[in-house]
């Protein structure tokens, strides 16, 4: 098996019946870019920045940011890389901003949250995302968006933060895409409104599914609830796709669904165009993808909507096409 992973490393990912999906990589920091490149990613889905602020007592200047994020971008060479502003908060603390303590960090002050309340944070992080862009293929996402002012505002930033550097004489990109993480239940609801303000969206599994439930991701306790095939689920990320297919906007998956092999006839069958996973999954669901035909799995899939529970949805897929 691992030889014949091996030999599909410079392929594009290419259904039975013709269709084209795109397979990237979830990065954390820029060492993990000799995988994603021996294991060939398609691009990066999903560059998790808060690794450049996490171990460290104090945050990272604009210089040192970008240093990273152009790393990341030049060694990608004209792919797709999609970076993530600062998700902090939740599961990921930062010390040194002494943030009050929470009863619910989860439901909390974080991510795009506390962006756009310490924007002196935010735009240093912007600046360094916009000067890095001249060197490739950038695509800015934000995480965490709940309501479209949110999403409004991060932009209005972001183009404030472009304005300015242009104005300094500084080269950017005039074709960053700028998109935004669907993790919070609302925005998916809302996603046709969404798709007429972005450029893409990505589908964030690990947070939609914990917030749908309402079941901590971290508590074993409650770890039955943390359902990918569940309808409730699958019916959430087809509105998702179709929302955004309808206004000409590509929809990709981050979270750790995007790479799990009985969810992936699912979604190539609601129309997943990007699937972003570990490094060491994209062989495999490669392998997996070039056998499966995307038409037959869209009757499939619309099926799977109407079953009752998860059990019944993995089910289906095990039985046919595993
Ligand atoms: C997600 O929520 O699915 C996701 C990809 O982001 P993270 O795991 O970093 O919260
Ligand atoms: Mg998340």
């Amino acid at each position: 098996q691992k030889d014949e992973w091996a030999k599909l490393v410079n392929d594009q990912t290419i259904t039975s019946d013709g269709a084209h999906v795109e397979l990237a990589a979830n990065i954390g920091t820029p060492k993990d870019l000799d995988g994603v490149i021996s294991n060939g990613a398609e691009g990066i889905g999903l560059y998790r920045t808060e690794f450049l602020y996490m171990g460290r007592d104090n945050l990272p200047s604009e210089e040192e940011q970008y240093e990273a994020y152009k790393e990341v971008i030049e060694r990608m060479e004209g792919k797709p890389v999609v970076i993530r502003t600062l998700d902090i908060g939740g599961d990921k603390e930062l010390p040194y901003l002494d943030l009050p303590k929470e009863m619910n960090p989860f439901l909390g002050f974080r991510a795009i949250r506390l962006c756009l309340e310490q924007q002196d944070l935010f735009r240093v992080q912007l600046r360094a995302l916009l000067r890095a862009s001249a060197f490739g293929n950038l695509k800015i996402m934000f995480p965490m968006i709940a309501v479209l002012e949110e999403l409004r505002q991060a932009k209005a930033l972001l183009n404030e933060e472009k304005d300015k550097l242009i104005a300094e004489g500084i080269s950017v990109s005039d074709s960053i895409e700028v998109g935004i993480m669907v993790e919070i239940p609302s925005t998916a609801v809302a996603s046709p409104q969404f798709a007429k303000e972005v450029d893409f969206f990505s589908i964030g599994t690990n947070d939609l599914i914990q917030y749908t439930f309402a079941a901590d991701r971290m508590n074993e306790q409650v770890s039955y609830l943390y359902q990918p095939y569940h309808p409730a689920i699958l019916r959430l990320v087809d509105m998702v796709i179709k929302a955004a297919h309808k206004e000409g906007k590509w929809v990709g998956m981050c979270g750790e669904m995007a790479g799990d092999e009985v969810a992936i006839p699912l979604l190539l069958g609601l129309g997943l165009d990007e699937f972003s996973m570990s490094a060491t999954s994209i062989l495999p669901a490669r392998s997996q993808l070039l056998k499966l035909s995307k038409e037959e799995l869209a009757s499939v899939a619309q099926n799977a909507l109407q079953l009752d529970t998860a059990d019944e949805v993995e089910q289906l897929i095990r039985t046919e096409y595993l």
